[in-house]
């Protein structure tokens, strides 16, 4: 589509942009590639310019521009997204919200901080009043918080602390409308709820105030186990005697040769968990492992770690794990697996014997509403989109799974499987043209959208 950018340019003069096709192409992009099925659908869309606001002032001079000429919008934090969040369908204007990364306030149990913070170094300030974020993703060292919320569901911490969405992780979002006089909204409890997940189709966020926990300096630590149900019954065990963790993680064996970098300390004949523990559960926790017939293969902090040249526990844990394995070797993509509560391992077992090298496990232990949550993201071998897609069906018919589809691009084929109509009611209010990140939900059509 054609857009007047000589009117945008004049209208947001000073302000930082690329329109370099090579660095626009690049910063179209996010981890889209996991999936042969997205890469194939949405690889090949781009914006059209990167806008690189200052402050917020500058994000609402960029709104509002956008609104009159009618410019689409694509919000970019760190870019880690995985199900092609960041990708313009439309092209138009990709925002990037990395400038605004100030810490506004830490108090004791929250923090009050700019969309475009890394996560990493908002921990780090956080951390220096001795406390520490409830949960991030293992994208941390790039993701920004924004986009943890925008696009992001939880992580390392969820094992303690529940899912993003859960009470008490976060306590508000201040957003910035789409209109000619961009307005801001804050958004307080349950509200949040608007935008979290809405993958930036409806507001721009500007802060967010976040809970935070004491902090713990956690152990990062790995236990190796005879076979994969013993690392998951393990893992229950350590759940029911509230051993204090932060992050527990298995591994099947087959994961072992792309994670090159810790030789003997993960070989291929154990399967492991990767753990994040508190200083004083060390010896409860390879107690509990030696019941399951697992021995300790480290247990180091992450300054010990970092020495040793490994990467951290949260580095083997959550995508982090699909990560290793896709850089390694070509051929495979993944799936994401909601079980049934409770939990049962022997829909895992029934799983390793149905797919056999088809599928390599790996799972999450969590925290959703409250109760025992566990994930799985098993590393698929890809064969093309309609055996995909018949594998998910099998999933969810055999085993009683949900897929969080990570081969679909809008919210509802991804995770939310319906219409969330709260967040498109907000839509309206916040996004009245429909230009925020076009085509990513199926809640909004162009007749939608205001000719006011
Ligand atoms: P981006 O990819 O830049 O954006 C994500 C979405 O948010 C996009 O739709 C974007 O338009 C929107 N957005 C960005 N900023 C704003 C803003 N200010 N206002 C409104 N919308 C905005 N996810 C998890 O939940 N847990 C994990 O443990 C996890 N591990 C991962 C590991 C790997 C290796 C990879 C590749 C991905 C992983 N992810 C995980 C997905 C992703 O890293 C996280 O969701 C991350 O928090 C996204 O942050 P980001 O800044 O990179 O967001």
């Amino acid at each position: 589509r054609a857009y007047d950018w000589d009117a945008f340019r004049a209208a947001i003069e000073g302000i930082r942009i690329y329109d370099d096709p090579k660095a626009v192409e690049l910063r179209s992009r996010d981890y889209y590639w996991y999936s042969p099925i997205l890469t194939d659908d949405i690889g090949h869309c781009k914006g059209d310019l990167i806008v690189i606001p200052a402050d917020q002032e500058e994000v609402g001079r960029v709104a509002a521009a956008a609104a009159r000429l009618r410019i689409p919008i694509t919000l970019r934090g760190g870019g880690t997204g995985n199900y092609g969040q960041c990708i313009p369908l439309e092209g138009g204007i990709v925002l990037d919200m990395t400038k605004l990364d100030k810490v506004i306030s830490i108090e004791k149990g929250r923090v009050r901080v700019e969309a475009g913070a890394r996560i990493s170094r908002l921990d780090d300030a956080v951390r220096e009043t001795g406390q520490e974020l409830m949960m991030y993703p293992s994208t941390r060292r790039i993701a920004t918080i924004g986009g943890f919320l925008s696009g992001g569901s939880g992580g390392i911490g969820s094992l303690r602390h529940g899912m993003l969405r859960d009470d008490g992780n976060v306590f508000s979002v201040k957003v910035m409308t789409v209109e000619e006089e961009p307005r801001i909204i804050e958004l307080h409890g349950n509200d949040i709820q608007k935008v979290q997940h809405a993958y930036g189709t409806n507001g721009i966020i500007l802060e967010i105030e976040l809970g935070l926990t004491d902090a713990t300096d956690w152990i990062h630590t790995a236990a190796l186990f005879p076979d994969y149900d013993a690392t998951l019954r393990f893992c229950l065990k350590a759940m029911e005697d509230k051993l204090d963790c932060y992050l527990l993680t298995t591994v099947d064996r087959r994961f072992a040769r792309f994670y090159t970098k810790f030789g003997d300390l993960f070989p291929s004949d154990r399967d492991a968990v990767f753990a994040m523990i508190a200083p004083q559960e060390r010896e409860r926790f390879a107690a509990l492992a030696a019941e399951f017939g697992g021995t300790i293969s480290f247990s180091m902090t992450l300054d010990e770690l970092h020495q040793a040249g490994l990467q951290p526990a949260y580095e083997c844990g959550w995508n982090h794990t699909t990560l290793t394995a896709l850089k390694a070797e070509e051929g495979w993509t993944y799936l994401q697996v909601e079980y049934p509560r409770p939990f049962d391992p022997e829909i895992v077992r029934a799983q390793m014997q149905r797919y056999g090298d088809e599928q390599y496990m790996h799972h999450e232990m969590a925290r959703l509403q409250g109760e025992q949550q566990i994930f799985g993201l098993p590393l698929v071998r890809y064969k093309n989109r309609a055996e995909m897609y018949r594998v998910i069906r099998e999933i969810e018919e055999l085993d009683g799974c949900t897929i969080y589809d990570p081969h679909a691009y809008t919210i509802e084929d991804g995770g939310m499987k319906q219409i969330d109509t709260v967040q498109i009611d907000f839509k309206r209010q916040a996004d009245p043209f429909g230009l925020l990140n076009p085509g990513k939900t199926r809640g909004w059509t162009a007749d939608m959208a205001s000719t006011g």
